[in-house]
Parts: C-alpha cells; sequence; structure tokens
C-alpha cells in the first residue's frame, strides 16, 4: 500500500511538543534580512509565524540593500552577546556585494540555529547529537522517521551534493545507520544507482526529475526539491507516477518545507536549552 508522508501534519504534531517544551523558557530568535528579495520576505514572514506558534519571540530586523559587512558583522555580533536571543538567522541569498561564508562565519556556533557554520557542520559529520544539524536535512530524517521503518542497514541514495542538502542528510543517514551513496552530476548511471535505494532523497532543483523508473518498489521517496513554473510548485519527484511504485512519499508542496522550519523552531529550542560548551 502506498503512503503519503504528510510533512504539514507532522510539522504540526512536533510544533505542539515544542510548545510544551518552549514554555516558560523565555526564548528568544533574532532574524535578519538584508534588501527585499520576495521569496525572502515570504520565508522569514512565516518563520516568525511558526515562532509564535510555539512561544518563541522572533526579533526582525530588516536591513536596507546597501547595507557593507560591516554593519551587518556588527549587528551579529551584538547578537551574539544579547543574552535574551538564542538562535540567530540570517536568511540567504545575500546581497552579491556581501560574502556569505564570511557572514555566517560570524555567528556565534551555539546561536547558529541553521546549522549552517563550520563548527555545526563539524559537529554533525562527528556525529554529535548536541549539534545544530541544518534544518531541511534533520527534518528529511524526522519524515522518515514517521514512517515508522527501521532506517538500520537501509540502502539510502542521496541524489545532490550540497552543504545545505545533500552532504548534510548523507551524513544524518549514515548516523542512522543508513548504508548511504550519494549522487551529483557526474555520477554514470544514475538510474541503477537509485533503483537499489530502499530510501531515496531527491534534492537537485530540476522539475520531476526522478521518473518512476528511476525507484525501487516499495522504497521511501523523500522529495526536497522546489521549483517553481507558472506560480505552481513542484518537487523534483514525479509525484504521480512515483507514488505508484514507491511505499511512502512526501509531496511537493507539504512535504518537506513545513518540516523545514519546524526543524529551525527544534534548533532554537536546543540551543536555548543546551550548549556544547
Ligand atoms: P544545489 O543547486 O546547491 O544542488 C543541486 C545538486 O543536484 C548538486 O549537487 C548537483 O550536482 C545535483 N544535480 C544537478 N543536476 C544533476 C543531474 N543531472 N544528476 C544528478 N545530480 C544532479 O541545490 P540545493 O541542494 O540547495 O537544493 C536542491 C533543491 O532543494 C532545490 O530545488 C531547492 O529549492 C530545494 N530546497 C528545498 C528546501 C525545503 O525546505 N524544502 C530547502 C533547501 C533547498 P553537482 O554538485 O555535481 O553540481
Amino acid at each position: 500500500m502506498n503512503k503519503l508522508i504528510d510533512g504539514k501534519l507532522l510539522a504540526e504534531k512536533i510544533r505542539a511538543e515544542l510548545k510544551t517544551k518552549a514554555k516558560g523558557m523565555n526564548i528568544g530568535l533574532a532574524v535578519v534580512l538584508v534588501g527585499a528579495n520576495p521569496a525572502s520576505q515570504v520565508y522569514i514572514k512565516n518563520k516568525i509565524a511558526a515562532c509564535e506558534q510555539v512561544g518563541i519571540k522572533s526579533s526582525a530586523h530588516y536591513l536596507d540593500d546597501s547595507t557593507t559587512e560591516e554593519q551587518l558583522t556588527k549587528l551579529i555580533k551584538k547578537l551574539n552577546t544579547d543574552k535574551s536571543i538564542h538562535g540567530i538567522l540570517v536568511q540567504l541569498p545575500l546581497p552579491k556585494h556581501l560574502n556569505e561564508r564570511k557572514i555566517l562565519s560570524n555567528i556565534d556556533p551555539k546561536k547558529d540555529v541553521d546549522g549552517f557554520h563550520a563548527v555545526n557542520a563539524g559537529a554533525l559529520f562527528l556525529g554529535w547529537e548536541d549539534c545544530l544539524p541544518a534544518c531541511t536535512p534533520a527534518g528529511c530524517i524526522e519524515l522518515i522517521k514517521s514512517t515508522g521503518v527501521d532506517m538500520t542497514g537501509k540502502h539510502a541514495v542521496v541524489v545532490g551534493r550540497s552543504n545545505i542538502v545533500g552532504k548534510p542528510v548523507a551524513i544524518l543517514l549514515l548516523n542512522e545507520n543508513c548504508t548511504v551513496t550519494v549522487c551529483h552530476s557526474k555520477t554514470r548511471d544514475l538510474p541503477y544507482i537509485t533503483r537499489q535505494a530502499d530510501i531515496l532523497v531527491a534534492a537537485i532543483g530540476k522539475k520531476h526529475f526522478i521518473t518512476a523508473d528511476m525507484i525501487k518498489p516499495g522504497a521511501i521517496v523523500i522529495d526536497v526539491g522546489i521549483n517553481r513554473t507558472d506560480d505552481k510548485l513542484y518537487g523534483d519527484v514525479d509525484f504521480e507516477n512515483a507514488q505508484k511504485v514507491a511505499s511512502h512519499i512526501t509531496p511537493v508542496p507539504g512535504g518537506v518545507g513545513p518540516m523545514t522550519i519546524t526543524m529551525l523552531l527544534a534548533n532554537t529550542i536546543k540551543a536555548a536549552k543546551h550548549r556544547y560548551d
């Protein structure tokens, strides 16, 4: 029987649990947006609303497009030392004149709730449970766990090797005792490999790139892709046909997306609760 993995429903369930955890903790998340990227504005709005839902106090810092590296760094350093702030999120992408890597490196790793700082990426690599994992990959793991299928020994194939999705999700799957294969644009005979996947994670950024014939019957399919066309969202997986083959599959929208923000909330509470120093 094919089963839809409902990311929205799972996100609501986890958010209710997080609300209980956050109660009385006075947790603060600072969100920083530089410029007026319309998509970023929507993401920030959703993140602020999600904070409210679980009782995290958010403070938004909207900075002008022309903000300099020095000005942004100064704000981040101020937030680093602000005791009422437990998490700092700098919305990406930054305007071209700002060096993303340099800016993100300034965030105190203990407040790096996006999990993009090299310290957190390294802690994830080392399997430290108290690290702040990148949110989308952490959401993928929760979605797989929600199926009730034991991941131990399963062959997980990740298509995509970006620093924010592909690589960290591969490490998390390895930490869950999967046997992991990571594929990318230079991979030879991709369908041959994806057809061996008990768990297939698609993080490519190409509409319906994964077709039904690339999926092993009974596989769990996690579609990370967000591809916008004519005002509609499409995943990286040809959902209509893939759902006939997979045992469990996430839709787009309503799959990985809602879980990404939920993991941001979880990271913020984790950052407030315990710090690894
Ligand atoms: P990137 O563009 O950074 O990475 C894409 C990856 O796909 C690369 O590793 C690339 O390989 C690989 N790839 C591209 N073409 C092929 C191909 N023909 N065969 C095999 N592999 C290929 O994207 P992101 O990781 O940032 O994002 C991936 C998707 O996930 C996007 O649609 C993005 O919008 C979405 N996303 C969704 C989120 C959510 O919350 N739901 C959050 C973050 C991202 P190579 O390295 O060789 O170039």
